[in-house]
């Protein structure tokens, strides 16, 4: 595979996507391709084989016959792949932020953040030879209890569209370093930042092998989840799906870790800074075109904030679309974004910016930021995820109503509280019902070392899937217990 060329918004072609099993790229026999659309322009920019049990059987008998050698690498020379990688992703940072922006849609900037926070990913990875140390104890005389993490043996992932370079990064350097062999399975609809990882990582030392690609959809998902030998599988995609592929996977005795989707709640109070509230709540609910699980979707406007309100409908409506707005990712979820405004207008709520009929230069998919003042409870616009650039603002009387209303949705990624008290910062905190939480903060993501995890349908699962988390989930906790001084006198443990 060659480097990608693209320096610019242009559109550029990529060779089709291919598996990448036992290090060698691999053309699937017999399999159907489907385009990779470039969401800017609407148009097809490589292809990518839909593959299933056959290729996925191919990537395990790979990993399988590389696992021995690699389980056995000191953790320490086994980070070594990823402080090479580390340096790689810097080298080709402009590459892969052009990449994911020409596969996913976003913004050159956005790319440039998302590529740079899967780097930082990559670094938990290096610092784990600090950090696995594990524990050991003299539980009695001569008697010591120590705690050993394990490699699992071959583990697997399955990634969505909104973060191609990113969401593969939450996983790959615990499971990696862990001494696993990996499968991934990436988004059918951006595949490419997948191949340069590969090629990166391949370049940066790990054996051919540790790291499998198989492309593909439904299929492969599914001949992953039943697969007798790999032993965990981490999700990260919608929450119906997130469901599904937890049961099944469990159903094969799987350790799983099935993030999905979110609705999160922002908690605006009168007392609230107007600027930096103003300013917040706009960049979380358009970035990334409003298309990530931790985007700003629900305002809760408590009593009298019309002058925030004001603001943010303002700083929504400068926005450019197509130059600080990326482009969303599909016809089908642009009709889907655009049939939940039409049908809160229907419902009566007004629509204080309407991103309807907004156009990038270059054709394409695109919705420009939408505010919806007053949705109501009974609405889709508050229950559903539309994941697009829309805030619908629910009006509540008191800080009760509000946490009221948080706690009804079924989801848990994400909330935030913008206010100057610190009483009531405090209280919103202890009270909301989400995993990852922002007092005067948008998009509370938990950057390293801390882990990223929702609750409730946002996640199915134990633990987060980053940080600390991440590596208990991709080993096994091995409990050694010696008797160092040979004892011969019985007691209970003899
Ligand atoms: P998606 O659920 O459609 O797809 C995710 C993955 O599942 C893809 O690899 C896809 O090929 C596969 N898949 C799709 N349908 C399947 C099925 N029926 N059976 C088995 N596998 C299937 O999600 P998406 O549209 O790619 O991504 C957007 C969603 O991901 C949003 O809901 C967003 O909130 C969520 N997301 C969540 C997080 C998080 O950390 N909680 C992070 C990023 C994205």
């Amino acid at each position: 595979m060659p480097q990608f060329e693209a320096k610019s918004y242009a559109f550029t072609e990529f060779p089709p996507a291919q598996n990448f099993i036992g290090g060698e790229w691999i053309e699937p026999k017999g399999r159907e391709r489907i385009e990779v659309i470039n969401p800017r322009h609407g148009k097809a920019m490589s292809t990518v084989p839909m593959c299933g049990t056959e290729e996925v059987d191919a990537a395990v008998a790979a990993a399988r016959g590389a696992l021995a050698a690699w389980r056995d690498l000191p953790l320490r020379e086994r980070a070594q792949v990823f402080y090479g990688l580390r340096e790689r992703m810097h080298q080709h940072l402009e590459e892969l932020t052009w990449l994911v922006s020409h596969e996913n849609g976003k913004t050159y900037d956005e790319s440039k953040a998302e590529v740079l926070k899967g780097i930082e990913c990559v670094e938990y990875g290096c610092s784990l030879p600090n950090l696995a140390a594990g524990d050991q104890l003299d539980v009695s005389r001569g008697v010591n209890c120590q705690i050993v993490y394990e490699p699992l043996g071959i583990v697997a992932g399955v990634t969505p569209f909104n973060f191609p370079n990113m969401v593969p990064l939450w996983m790959l350097p615990q499971a990696l370093v862990g001494g696993n062999a990996f499968i991934l399975k990436p988004s059918e609809q951006v595949p490419l930042s997948v191949v340069r990882l590969a090629e990166l990582l391949t370049e940066a030392g790990l054996p051919p092998g540790i790291f499998n690609v198989v492309n593909g959809g439904k299929d492969v998902v599914e001949a992953l989840c039943d697969h007798p030998e790999i032993k965990a599988l981490a999700f990260v995609g919608s929450t119906p799906v997130a469901k599904l592929v937890y049961g099944r996977a469990a159903q094969s005795g799987k350790r799983a870790l099935c993030l999905g989707g979110a609705k999160n709640h922002l908690i605006v109070v009168p007392d609230a800074d107007l600027e930096l509230t103003a300013d917040n709540v706009v960049a979380s609910f358009t970035g990334c075109a409003g298309q990530r699980c931790m985007a700003a979707s629900v305002m809760v406007a408590v009593g009298e904030v019309d002058h925030i309100i004001d603001a943010i409908a303002e700083r929504a409506s400068k926005i450019e679309v197509g130059k600080d707005l990326g482009a969303i990712t599909s016809e089908a979820a642009q009709k889907r974004i655009v049939g939940y405004i039409d049908d809160a207008e229907k419902k009566g709520v007004k629509v204080r910016v309407d991103g309807r009929g907004k156009a990038g230069d270059a054709g394409g998919y695109w919705v420009g930021p939408t505010v919806l003042d007053g949705v109501d409870a009974t609405m889709p616009a508050w229950s559903d995820e539309i994941f697009g650039p829309v805030l619908s603002i629910v009006r509540v009387k008191n800080i009760g109503e509000a946490i009221e209303l948080e706690n009804k949705s079924p989801y848990g990624n994400a909330s935030s509280v913008y206010t100057t008290s610190g009483d009531i910062a405090r209280h919103v905190m202890g009270k909301v019902s989400a995993g990852m939480c922002g007092v005067n903060v948008g998009v509370p993501v938990p950057r390293e070392p801390f882990g990223f995890g929702g609750w409730n349908d946002s996640k199915f699962g134990q633990g987060n899937i980053t940080g600390w988390d991440g590596y208990r989930f991709w080993t096994a906790v091995r409990k050694v217990t010696t008797k160092w001084a040979l004892q011969k006198d019985q007691n209970w443990m003899s």
